[in-house]
């Protein structure tokens, strides 16, 4: 999965999310990545998220759009990922088997990224320089 978060100059936001799905998958299965909500979610007015990993247990937490209600409630990106990706955790037994991974961004700018399983990493794009940022993790 591909996803994008954009910020303007003028404060306006953007995402996308594009995706081949799971490997091996089951013909005719639909991921997270095109469902509005959990693979992607923005509200112009508090800020963008979007994920990559196991969309069936990404879709059961509408990971996305909690991050940006999290975010409206006035958590940072860092702790809004945090938060969906502990939900993932507590809700699926098997969360060691797999991997979920958001990164976020608020009206200020401000990102975040949190997954699973260490590995996952997201490249930041500023006043014209690209850095990579290893994603925190859960284990
Ligand atoms: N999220 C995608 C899906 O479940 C897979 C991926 O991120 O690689 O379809």
């Amino acid at each position: 999965t591909i996803g994008m978060l954009c910020i303007d100059k003028n404060g306006d936001i953007a995402g996308a999310c594009t995706s081949s799905g799971l490997s091996y998958k089951m013909n005719g299965r639909v991921g997270d990545s095109p469902i509005i909500g959990s693979g992607l979610f923005l509200d112009n007015e508090i800020g963008g998220a979007v994920a990559t990993g196991m969309g069936e247990a990404i879709m059961k937490s509408v990971g996305s759009f909690l991050i940006v209600e999290l975010m409206r409630q006035g958590k940072s990106p860092q702790e809004a990922c945090e938060n969906a990706i502990n939900r993932i955790i507590n809700t699926n037994p098997n969360y060691k088997d797999f991997q979920a991974a958001f990164i976020a961004m608020n009206k200020k700018g401000e990102v975040g990224s949190y997954c699973i399983q260490k590995g996952f990493s997201y490249v930041k794009y500023q006043e014209g320089k690209n850095e990579n940022i290893p994603s925190a993790f859960y284990f």
